[in-house]
């Protein structure tokens, strides 16, 4: 049997990093198996669906390399992958239910029950965890005449499940071991909503069915709706999945990230310009360890090491410098032509050429966390006109910055190859000629360069600043003792 996962999102905002963690690990156990990994929309809750939000969901999916091989974009052989264009397979087994005997209808209105039309109650409703309000199994054991009746005076009607007589309900989480569930909390919960929608229990597990999912991997969060799902698998005649919930991540605040919508979209990662295999490395992390210990893993050495096995079930905590840190690692990891292609949307602006641009970025590399990081350290190479302005009035003041900025120059010029080791070189034997070393030989050039007198290696920023450039500098620091 092959391995098929599936990453569930309702589209009610972007994707946030609680969210793509469980994508992740769906996706890397998939990889991991060489199964199958499943997009599914779970838009039945139309009030709560936000425009937009499912194509924004995929790109972010896109942009960490979770790519999917069925899904609402490219369809598949078990679609739609949209739970709203889902109905009549919800319908077809609603009716199942129902002449099993498993579900049946309910006339009763809201005022009938008491319940609230208030929006927190309604939401409690969703989850079915308003034990209060537990339905009383007033249309439990209609007759088939009372049925009719009902039906011909235009009165609509929910389907609720009927629950099994028993005790308790015990799920098996590949994590948790077995957990054991009373039923006396649950009632007789609702699964087609009166304008025939399906509500989010009878969704799920229709489509886990239908779509042959394998493994349901998600919050721990889920675990509370796990033994309604495991009586509607068997009351559907379907054998479970294996169900794995995945540690609560919380946030320095002790929120769950799940719960914190606003922050932490991949969407603010992607703008900062981290890496999105760095985001997909540390999310995998939270909860899991590699059994070597290593931290810093590409994604086939991720794929190669994903199991169940080494997952724990304890809460963890999301470390945000941590993820910073990670983004850094594995820019270091990069070849010189692919960083310069991440960094190019930072770089827009600038307006650098290919070559200058990849000196720039082997200049400053080892400097950044993030992509967008080389805004911040440009201004060490290519530095505002009015800051290098200043910058060579003060060195009229130092008594040996003309004639080392001469011999630097001279130097400079003559050189016939524009290499970064080469051009260091140069700029040493230029001092050494005029008796400048260390910080007394630097820190004019570096000011007549650069505005700064401390930064990346010279020779690199040289190479980076381009020979032209540089003799204009140069000579534009030496102008000032003309006048
Ligand atoms: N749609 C649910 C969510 O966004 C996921 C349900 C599931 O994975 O079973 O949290």
């Amino acid at each position: 049997m092959s391995v098929r996962v599936r990453f569930a999102p309702s589209p009610t905002g972007r994707l946030h990093l609680g969210n793509a963690r469980i994508a992740a690990f769906n996706w890397l156990l998939a990889r991991h198996h060489g199964g199958c990994f499943i997009v599914r929309i779970e838009d039945t809750d139309l009030e709560r669906a936000v425009a937009g939000s499912e194509a924004a969901i995929l790109a972010d999916l896109r942009w960490l390399g979770l790519d999917w091989d069925e899904g609402p974009d490219i369809g598949g052989p078990c679609g739609p992958y949209r739970q709203s264009e889902r109905g009549a397979v919800h319908g077809a087994a609603v009716e199942g239910l129902l002449a099993s005997g498993r579900a049946y209808r309910c006339w009763c209105t809201p005022e009938a029950l008491g319940t609230l039309s208030s929006g927190v109650a309604s939401a409690r409703r969703r989850r079915g965890s308003n034990a209060a309000q537990r339905y009383p199994g007033t249309c439990r054991e209609l007759s088939a005449d009372r049925q009719r009746e009902l039906e011909s005076c235009g009165r609509t009607s929910v389907v609720r499940l009927r629950l099994p007589e028993v005790d308790s309900v015990t799920v098996v989480d590949a994590l948790r071991g077995s957990v054991t569930f009373p039923m006396n909390d649950l009632d007789d919960f609702v699964l087609l909503r009166a304008d025939g929608r399906a509500t989010y229990n009878l969704a799920v597990v229709v489509d886990d069915m239908a779509m042959e999912i394998t493994h349901v991997i998600r919050g721990a969060g889920h675990l509370s709706n796990t033994h309604k799902q495991a009586i509607l698998f068997d009351a559907l005649g379907g054998p479970p999945p294996v169900f794995a919930h995945l540690p609560t991540v919380l946030g320095r605040d002790g929120q769950p990230l799940s719960k914190r919508h606003r922050s932490d979209s991949l969407t603010g990662l992607r703008k900062r310009g981290y890496h999105p295999v760095a985001i997909v490395n540390y999310l995998s992390l939270l909860g899991w360890s590699s059994s070597d210990g290593r931290e810093v893993l590409n994604l086939e050495e991720l794929i190669e090491r994903t199991s169940l096995d080494r997952v724990g079930s304890a809460d963890t905590m999301f470390d945000p410098g941590k993820l910073l840190w990670m983004s850094g690692q594995h820019i270091a990891g990069m070849g010189l032509h692919e960083l310069v292609a991440a960094v190019r949307p930072w770089l827009a602006e600038s307006d650098l050429p290919g070559e200058r641009a990849a000196a720039t970025v082997a200049a400053l590399r080892s400097r950044l966390q993030t992509f967008g990081d080389i805004g911040e350290h440009l201004h060490l190479i290519h530095p505002r006109a009015a800051a290098l302005d200043v910058a060579h009035g003060e060195l009229r003041k130092d008594p040996l910055a003309r004639s080392l900025l001469e011999a630097v120059r001279t130097g400079l010029a003559a050189e016939s190859t524009w290499e970064a080791a080469r051009l260091g070189r140069a700029v040493r034997t230029a001092g050494t000629q005029v008796g400048a070393t260390g910080p007394r030989l630097f820190h004019p050039v570096r000011q007549a360069l650069t505005a700064t007198s401390s930064g990346p290696d010279l020779g690199q920023v040289l190479a980076a600043i381009g020979r032209e450039e540089v003799l204009a500098r140069l000579s534009a620091a030496l102008s000032e003792w003309a006048v």
